[in-house]
């Protein structure tokens, strides 16, 4: 990490990220109100830091040698004008401001009906942006894999369905890129861009997406740990890219026998990953919870760990979805769910994230 004088001008910038790209590595350049930083991004054991702190306009060159540092909060404390969090702004959203901000839709995009149904549904309800899966990660190939598993046809008048139920509704959308070939089809219609938990460890699918320089939702592998987590959520950043969510979906629960959730709530790793990093940190307790009559006290209990919002799964009628039934929840019930959990933030807000 490389930190300019106060006083740097552009040219001193300039001149210091072409020595670095003489030594095979990136540079990523945070310019603060006050003073810019300067990441190197690969294998910082080439670079000559000595050399480096001699340059002009250089103030200090060190070496930082974690898995993760681009999404670290020293390294948003000293640029991006010292700021301890950096909200993500998708649209007139803030992602990590003084709201918080919910996510809904259904799991699965089954027809455009369902999903503009849906759509005037968890508007009513207070969302603020519109989720809906048209590439379905399935543990079966023999299940229903969503509409994009008709092929890029389908899954291209889906994803335009989407947009038009979220201009509509005046909602952002998002949607899950499970793979590669997904990744320019998918940007051009969506404003978030979910990397989805099987989906953690693929690093190719991070740069690709991170490349697209829109925001990204990105969630926890259900084996992960958080200093994983946030080392994969770092290729992202590695392209640049810093407006990246993070969100905490559950972990694989221990034991043998009947477990009774889907997944474990991971509630202590919300503070945790808030503590580490400057991103905004969400929730999803529907799919870390697999059951619809937990989902407002476990949205409730996010909220109070200091989520800076939600992603639930709903429908006007669960029983009829395709996918996940069994944790989603109506509008009305989402509505309910909305108004205790501001009802919390209130409470938390004066609590020190
Ligand atoms: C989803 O949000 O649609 C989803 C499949 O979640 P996860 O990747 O957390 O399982
Ligand atoms: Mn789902």
């Amino acid at each position: 990490m490389i930190v300019m004088k106060a006083g740097a001008t552009d040219t001193e910038i300039q001149n210091v990220v072409e020595e670095i790209h003489k030594y095979g590595l990136a540079a990523d350049v945070s310019r603060g109100e006050f003073r810019t930083v300067i990441g190197l991004v690969g294998d910082e054991r080439k670079a000559p830091f000595s050399h480096f702190a001699l340059l002009p306009g250089v103030k200090e060159a060190m070496m930082i040698d974690t898995p993760y540092k681009l999404i670290s909060k020293e390294y948003g404390k000293l640029s991006d004008s010292g700021n301890e969090f950096r909200p993500v702004k998708v649209g007139n959203i803030t992602v990590g401001g003084d709201e918080l901000v919910y996510i809904a839709g259904p799991c699965a995009i089954e027809s455009k009906q369902q999903l503009f149904k849906i759509a005037e549904g968890v508007k009513r309800a207070g969302a603020h942006i519109l989720r809906g899966g048209v590439f379905k990660p399935r543990s079966s190939v023999h299940s229903f894999q969503g509409l994009g598993g008709n092929g890029m046809e389908e899954a291209e008048e889906a994803l335009s369905w989407l947009r038009e139920a979220g201009d509509m509704y005046e909602m952002p959308v998002i949607t899950e890129v499970r793979g590669e070939t997904q990744v320019d089809l998918t940007a051009r219609y969506v404003d978030i861009m979910q990397i989805g938990s099987r989906n953690m460890y693929d690093q190719d699918l991070a740069s690709a997406i991170g490349r697209k320089q829109k925001p990204v939702l990105f969630k926890r592998h259900f084996g992960a740990g958080i200093e994983e987590f946030l080392s994969f959520a770092e290729y992202i950043a590695a392209e640049g890219n810093k407006d990246i969510i993070m969100c905490e979906r559950g972990i694989i629960p221990v034991g043998k026998g009947k477990n009774f959730t889907r997944y474990t709530f991971d509630l202590a790793a919300i503070p945790v990953i808030q503590k580490e990093t400057f991103l905004p940190v969400l929730a999803d307790p529907s799919h870390a919870t697999g059951r619809r009559d937990l989902i407002f006290s476990m949205s409730c209990a996010a909220v109070a760990a200091g989520a800076s919002g939600l992603m639930i799964e709903s429908h006007y009628d669960p029983k009829e979805a395709l996918v996940d039934g069994s944790q989603m929840i109506t509008p009305d019930e989402l509505k309910e769910v909305i108004d205790a959990c501001n009802r919390v933030h209130a409470i938390m807000s004066p609590v020190k994230r």
